[in-house]
């Protein structure tokens, strides 16, 4: 290794310690911090942002980036196409606007939260006009794209374009609507009272931890704690954090959530640990980190082998409610499709139709196509008219999300890349597990967990996730899988 590179791997190593105790008080703060530490956490939180920041777009960076000479095809050439990728993007944004898009976030979410309480879209607008402005100066740092809209999508999916999404989202959207709507009429053929009823929190959170012990999750380097806005974070490969929450009533909510977040931590935990402390020991892209989570929640513990173990489990921890409930009973109710009005709400059928719609207004709202003024209208008009429901007020419409609250326009395109990904990686572990349904209906998901460690975790960000996807699945993200598992799925249950 050139003395340059080790120099570089050195100084990124620093600045990545700085970044994860960073990580380590958001965890705290969402985790376990009193109400009234919020103030000084934020000062402690800019502080360490500052420092990292400065550090990484320092000169020296730059320097070390160009003397380094990697050997082609190393590890080391990643860790410098990666790190020369970040701190060009770090670099071609003052400072003053960085702080100031932080700044308005933070306003922005304190005014979301409140507007949101009570259903005051008005209240809202200023703040989302101000991240929009601001949103629209980053794009300017930027040259040599197509789309303005090119440049917030960049931040979240790596070499995704507004065209190509838009073209993914186009077909998505002519397969969903028709499919939804054949399901809507049948409507009646699928209950999911099962899943409704009284489930002490002590029987769910010993099941949860039951499952999730089952799928790979470990004392030595797991944890798992409540949130109230679950997520999945980790500070290196030996230690990954997992939220979720537990609703008395319904005993999906905290399952499924810690599933899906256990998706995401599996993928972090299974990182090569050579990459650990730099830039590439994180997820390829948030799709690719998406499509992990969804495919542990939705395809692997929706599926009908898995459902039948989870069924089992569940039988056993609440013998009561689920006297006279089979397993297949129980497979059905974990996969009805409903239209609704809440997008983490939504089943996996319709939430693409979710997803589109704000992917879209975000386009419009970037291109300026659209006065944000309108947004409510425009907003309920499209809930109507793809998924036939009628939006009450602003808070479960428009004001739903937190996203734009704090400035993050592009991420939402992520999750629904997310479940195409999923799709198009099941479609290949099943070709390749001939045993992977017999495994997964013994509650075993030993296989899955290593083919996705050896094809997708184990590398982080080495490839870009256009080359990591190509690689596992022989071509580009696409729709078709996804709308297959989804017709294979529902066809049988709603009788289509
Ligand atoms: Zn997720």
């Amino acid at each position: 290794m050139s003395e340059a590179l080790s120099e570089l791997r050195e100084r990124l190593a620093e600045i990545h310690d700085l970044a994860s105790a960073a990580s380590i008080l958001g965890w705290d703060q969402q985790v376990m911090m009193p109400a009234r530490g919020a103030g000084v956490r934020a000062e402690q939180l800019g502080t360490l942002g500052r420092v990292v920041h400065e550090r990484f777009t320092d000169d020296a960076i730059g320097r070390l980036l160009d003397a380094a000479r990697p050997e082609p095809g190393s590890t080391g050439e990643a860790l410098v196409r990666v790190a020369r990728r970040d701190w060009e993007k770090a670099r071609r944004v003052p400072s003053e606007l960085a702080a100031e898009i932080a700044r308005a976030g933070a306003l922005g979410h304190q005014a979301w939260v409140e507007a949101r309480e009570r259903s005051d879209f008005e209240a809202f607008l200023p703040f989302l006009q101000r991240n929009v402005e601001l949103k629209l100066r980053y794009v300017e740092c930027f040259d040599g794209y197509e789309d303005p809209y090119d440049v917030l999508l960049d931040d979240y999916e790596e070499g995704m374009t507004s065209a190509e999404v838009g073209a993914l989202f186009a077909e998505l959207r002519a397969e969903l609507v028709p499919l939804i709507a054949a399901v809507a009429e049948r409507a009646d053929a699928v209950e999911d009272e099962v899943l409704h009823g009284e489930f002490p929190v002590a029987g769910q959170r010993a099941l949860v931890r039951g499952v999730l012990e089952r799928l790979g999750w470990s004392r030595e380097g797991w944890r798992l704690d409540e949130a109230p806005h679950p997520f999945a974070t980790s500070f290196g490969p030996g230690d990954v954090r997992l939220t979720t929450r537990y609703d008395p009533g319904y005993v999906g909510m905290a399952l499924y959530g810690a599933i899906h977040e256990f998706g995401h931590g599996l993928y972090e935990s299974q990182i090569d640990p050579a990459l650990a402390r730099t830039p590439l020991g994180e997820g390829a892209s948030l799709g690719v980190h998406e499509s992990q989570s969804r495919l542990w929640e939705n395809v692997v513990a929706r599926g009908r082998p898995f459902a039948g173990f989870l069924h089992g489990e569940l039988a056993r921890t609440f013998p009561e409610a689920f006297a006279g409930v089979d397993a297949e009973a129980y497979y059905r109710a974990v996969n009805r499709v409903r239209p609704s009005l809440i997008r983490v709400e939504a089943d996996e059928a319709t939430y693409g139709l979710h997803i589109i719609l704000r992917f879209e207004l975000e386009r419009e709202m970037i291109a300026g196509t659209i006065a944000l003024r309108d947004l409510p209208e425009v907003w309920n008009a499209r809930m109507r008219d793809d998924l036939g429901v009628e939006v009450p007020d602003d808070a479960r419409g428009v004001l739903q999300d937190v996203h734009w609250s704090g400035g993050d326009i592009g991420y939402f395109a992520t999750y629904a890349l997310g479940n195409l990904i999923a799709a198009q990686l099941w479609e290949r572990a099943r070709a390749e597990l001939p045993d992977l349904d017999s495994s997964l209906a013994a509650g075993d998901g030993s296989s899955l967990r290593a083919w996705l460690g050896d094809r997708v975790h184990r590398h982080g960000r080495c490839y870009p996730p256009r080359e990591l996807v190509a690689r596992v699945v022989g071509g580009p993200v696409a729709v078709a899988p996804f709308v297959a598992y989804l017709r294979a799925k529902l066809g049988p249950i709603y009788g289509l």
